[in-house]
C-alpha cells in the first residue's frame, strides 16, 4: 500500500466510529493512516455487504488513490469501456459516455465497478494494518460529550454486557437509521415507490452477454434495468428495480402501505412494457430479497455536538441513481481526517471547528447529489411524450456530457469549494421549479392542493 503523502498529524488523537459498512471502513482508514488511534465498532458479527455491484465514479477512485487502494481495487473489480443508456422500450442507445484517455484525462481518474463485498474487505484491511482496532459484535448505544471527551456507551449483542469506551472524537457511521441523527432531527426515511432486485451469474458462459464490456442501463416508463461485469469480467451483475403499483396506490388513496410492496408479484408484472431482451434477462434476478428504496430529505448540519459528527448515509441517504452514495461516505471520510489533520499541523486541533468546518464543506455538497439524485431517477422513468424528449435531450448531449457531470466527478475537499461557495448545494437555477413527485402525490392525497399533472 503507498498512501500519498499522507503525514501522521493526528498521532496522539483517539477516535471512536460507530458502524463498519464502506463509510466507517473508509472513516477508520482514512483517520488510522493519519496517525489517529482508531476503534471502531460493528454490531454485527462479522463485517459485510448485502448486495452485489457497486459503482464507483472518478470521484470515489480518487479517494481509494490516495488511500494507497487504487491498484488493487482495479484488480479486484472491473473498468467498463463505457456508461450507455438505452431505451428500455426499444432498446436503443440514446447517449454513451466513453470512459477513455480523454475522460480519464479531465477527472484525473478513471470508473470503476466493483464488488461491494470486495471493496468492504479491501477497506477493512487496509484499516487494520494502518492500526485500526476492529471490533465486531458491538452496538453502539449512545454517547455522552464531555468538555475533553466523548464517552460512548456499548453493548455486547451476544452476552448483552453494557461497557463504555472514551475518546476525543466520535464519528457516526452508522447507516441510514442512525441512533446519532436522532439528536439533529426528528426525520423519517422516505420510501421511494421503487424496488430494487439484485442477481449475479456467471458472464464468460452467457452467451447473450459474455461480450459485455460496459456499464449498460436501460430506462423506461416507471422502470430501468442496469447490466455491468464484475470482478475482471467473470461475473455479471444485474439490478432490476421498478414502481411498486401496490406502494403507489396506497399513497394515492391514503391507506395502508403493505409491508411486502414489490413482491414477486408485482416483479413479474412490472417489466411487461419493456423491450424483450430485458423480460428474457429477468429470471437471472434473486426473488428471495428485494430492497425497497429510501432516502432522506438532506440536512444542512450534522455536528451532533463539539466531539460528535455524522456521515456516510447517517447523515445523507441518497437514492441510487447517482451511483454515489457509498463514494459520499468516503469522500466525507477523507474530508474529515484531511481537514483535521491540517488543523494539527498548525497546531490548531479544536474538534468542534473541524467538525464545523468538515460539516459546511460536505452538507451542502451532499444534499446537491441528494436532489439530483431524486430528480435522475424521474428523468429515468418517464412515458409518453416526456419519454420522448428525455430521449431526445439525451442524444444531443451527446457531444459534449462533461459540462453536466463535472459537478459530480471532477469534486475534491481539498479545495473547499462547498466551504466557499454553498450556493452550489443548491439545484442548478434551471431546475428549480421541480418538485419531487412523491411530494407532490402526498399532498394531493391530504387534499391540501389542488389536482396538478404528475409524471408517474
Ligand atoms: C440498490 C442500490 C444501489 C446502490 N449503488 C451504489 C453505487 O453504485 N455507488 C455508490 O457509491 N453507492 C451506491 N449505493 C449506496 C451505498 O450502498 C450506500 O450509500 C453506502 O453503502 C452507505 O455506506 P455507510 O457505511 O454510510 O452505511 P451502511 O452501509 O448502512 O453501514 C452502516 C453500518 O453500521 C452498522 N451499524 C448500524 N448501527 C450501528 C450501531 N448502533 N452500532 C454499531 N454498528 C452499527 C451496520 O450494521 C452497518 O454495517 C446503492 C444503494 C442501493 C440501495
Amino acid at each position: 500500500m503507498n498512501a500519498q503523502n499522507i503525514d501522521r498529524n493526528l498521532a496522539g488523537q483517539k477516535v471512536i466510529i460507530a458502524g463498519g459498512g464502506i463509510g466507517g471502513a473508509a472513516g477508520a482508514l482514512a483517520l488510522s493512516l493519519r496517525g489517529a488511534d482508531v476503534t471502531l465498532y460493528e454490531r454485527s458479527r462479522e463485517f459485510k455487504e448485502v448486495g452485489a455491484g457497486l459503482q464507483i465514479g472518478p470521484h470515489g477512485v480518487k479517494m481509494l488513490q490516495k488511500w494507497g487502494l487504487k491498484e488493487r481495487a482495479l484488480e479486484l473489480g472491473y473498468l467498463p469501456e463505457r456508461m450507455q443508456f438505452r431505451d428500455a422500450i426499444t432498446r436503443e442507445p440514446i447517449l454513451t459516455m466513453n470512459f477513455d484517455e480523454e475522460f480519464e484525462e479531465h477527472y484525473g481518474s478513471n470508473y470503476l465497478v466493483i464488488h461491494r463485498s470486495d471493496l468492504l474487505s479491501l477497506l477493512i484491511e487496509a484499516a487494520r494494518e494502518a492500526g485500526t482496532k476492529l471490533v465486531n459484535g458491538t452496538k453502539v448505544l449512545g454517547a455522552d460529550t464531555e468538555p475533553d471527551r466523548v464517552v460512548a456507551e456499548l453493548k455486547n449483542v451476544d452476552t448483552g454486557e453494557i461497557t463504555h469506551d472514551s475518546a476525543d472524537l466520535l464519528v457516526a457511521f452508522d447507516g441510514i437509521h442512525s441512533v446519532f441523527r436522532k439528536h439533529l432531527v426528528t426525520d423519517e426515511a422516505v420510501p421511494s415507490a421503487y424496488v430494487a432486485y439484485r442477481g449475479t451469474s456467471d458472464l464468460p458462459t452467457d452467451p447473450e452477454m459474455s461480450e459485455l464490456k460496459d456499464v449498460v442501463g436501460y430506462i423506461g416508463p416507471r422502470c430501468h434495468f442496469i447490466q455491468y461485469p464484475l470482478r475482471g469480467g467473470e461475473l455479471l451483475n444485474q439490478v432490476a428495480v421498478f414502481q411498486s403499483p401496490r406502494y403507489l396506490r396506497a399513497l394515492t388513496d391514503g391507506t395502508e402501505v403493505p409491508e411486502d410492496w414489490g413482491n414477486n408479484d408485482e416483479f413479474r408484472e412490472a417489466y411487461g412494457h419493456t423491450n424483450e431482451f430485458i423480460q428474457g434477462r429477468l429470471d437471472q434476478m434473486w426473488l428471495d430479497t428485494w430492497w425497497q428504496m429510501s432516502d432522506r430529505d438532506p440536512i444542512d448540519n450534522w455536528v451532533v455536538s463539539d466531539r460528535i459528527i455524522l456521515m456516510g448515509d447517517a447523515a445523507h441517504p441518497p437514492l441510487q441513481y447517482l451511483a454515489s452514495g457509498a463514494v459520499m461516505a468516503m469522500e466525507d471520510a477523507e474530508c474529515l481526517a484531511l481537514f483535521a489533520s491540517e488543523a494539527a499541523e498548525g497546531g490548531q486541533l479544536v474538534w468542534k471547528d473541524v467538525l464545523e468546518e468538515v460539516s459546511a464543506e460536505r452538507a451542502p455538497r451532499c444534499k446537491r447529489i441528494q436532489s439530483t439524485g431524486r430528480f435522475w431517477g424521474e428523468l429515468w422513468h418517464v412515458d409518453g411524450l416526456a419519454r420522448l424528449i428525455r430521449n431526445e435531450v439525451f442524444r444531443q448531449a451527446e457531444s459534449g456530457w462533461f459540462k453536466y457531470v463535472d459537478w459530480l466527478w471532477g469534486y475534491d475537499a481539498e479545495r473547499r469549494e462547498y466551504l466557499r461557495n454553498p450556493e452550489k448545494g443548491e439545484m442548478p437555477a434551471e431546475l428549480k421549479e421541480w418538485e419531487y413527485n412523491l411530494y407532490r402525490i402526498a399532498r394531493q392525497a391530504r387534499g391540501s392542493s389542488a389536482s396538478e399533472p404528475i409524471t408517474i
